[in-house]
């Protein structure tokens, strides 16, 4: 194979804290590399209308502490189509691209094991999503701000809800996955947490409620946004019906936690996989994520990140069992 002469890299998917300091990564070891490098805005869209522009050094000064994405991000329907994946591959050829790094989610990844199906450009992921999502790494750039962000906000929560003796339903995201529910619910003490993954937390929160033991205390009930009840009004209404005793509050805290400066854990998680995102370019691979496994860079095929269930963690399950009892 010729040697990688000339990269691109893109954001795809949901935006997450530390992307930039990925795109910064990338940039700055391709170039050590003496490698071209192109930035392609708004994700696989601008692969197939040409959105393109050369980044230099300095270019990606001043952005590794910046959320969002310079690049900016979205969601193409028209990748998912092999017309359109030819134009955005005739692109890549025109210009002379012979390497990309895509930073995004499982969706980006199936994208972009597809492509490197069909054609010969090598691609790179990095799991760059708030949910932490992706099997393979340990973490995902951007969950560990979120977590931050979460319990920031829930500790701020805590103060009035104590204040008042309420009780407060959060709704965090996690769609599918309740990775942000349970960590920021054990960071910020709830007093119960609902996530997808879990059927019996609602008989555990029945269990609190007709305790009544916490009715004069604060109580914080973390949901995540996917759980099965239907997220955190839902919820809330029926207890407010089974319970009417408690004052019941809610919040959503929404997109709030998809924003903010990236954390320095993720600020240095996402200067690894940058850099070793090039290094495995390099090195003649393909279709693979680098992710992080026991705190060493490890190489995962795009098939197994996008397939295989990462599931939660019992132990942090049990923890927050026993701590909030
Ligand atoms: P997040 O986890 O933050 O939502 P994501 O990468 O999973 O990020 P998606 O919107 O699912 O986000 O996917 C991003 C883009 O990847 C899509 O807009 C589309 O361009 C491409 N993509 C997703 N699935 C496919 C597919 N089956 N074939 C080709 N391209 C795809």
């Amino acid at each position: 194979m010729a040697r990688i002469s000339k990269i691109a890299v893109l954001t795809s998917g949901g935006d997450a804290p530390g992307m930039n300091a990925a795109i910064r990564a990338v940039t700055r070891t391709a170039l050590y590399n003496k490698l071209e490098v192109i930035g392609i805005k708004e994700g696989y869209r601008g692969m197939i209308e040409k959105l393109f522009i050369p980044l230099w050094s300095i270019d990606v000064s001043d952005i590794i502490q910046r959320g969002g994405t310079i690049l900016k991000t979205a969601r193409c329907m028209e990748f998912k189509t092999p017309e359109g994946r030819q134009i955005a591959y005739n692109n890549m050829k025109e210009i002379g691209v012979n390497g990309i790094i895509v930073i995004g989610g499982d969706g980006t990844f199936t994208g972009a094991r597809i492509f490197n199906e069909e054609f010969d450009i090598p691609m790179i992921g990095i799991p760059g999503t708030i949910d932490n999502d992706l099997y393979g790494t340990d973490y995902t750039i951007g969950y560990d701000t979120a977590l931050n962000t979460v319990v920031e906000a829930v500790d701020k929560i805590r103060d009035t809800a104590s204040a008042h003796n309420r009780m407060f339903f959060i709704e965090v995201m996690g769609a599918e996955a309740g990775f942000i529910a349970l960590r920021s619910g054990i960071a910020a003490g709830a007093e119960a947490i609902i996530i997808p993954e879990i059927n019996n937390e609602i008989d555990k929160l029945n269990q609190l409620l007709e305790s009544g033991r916490r009715q004069r205390a604060s109580n914080i009930v973390i949901v995540a946004e996917g759980d099965k009840e239907g997220g955190a009004y839902k919820l809330a209404n029926k207890v407010k019906e089974r319970y009417p005793g408690y004052d019941i509050r809610i919040t959503v805290l929404g997109h709030l936690q998809r924003g903010g400066s990236p954390s320095a854990f993720d600020r240095v998680s996402a200067s690894r996989l940058g850099y070793a995102a090039v290094e495995a370019l390099l090195d003649d691979q393909k279709s693979l994520m680098v992710g992080i496994q026991n705190n060493e860079i490890a190489l995962v095929p795009f098939r197994k990140a996008i397939k295989l269930h990462k599931s939660v963690n019992q132990n942090l399950l049990e923890i927050a069992d026993v701590l909030s009892s």
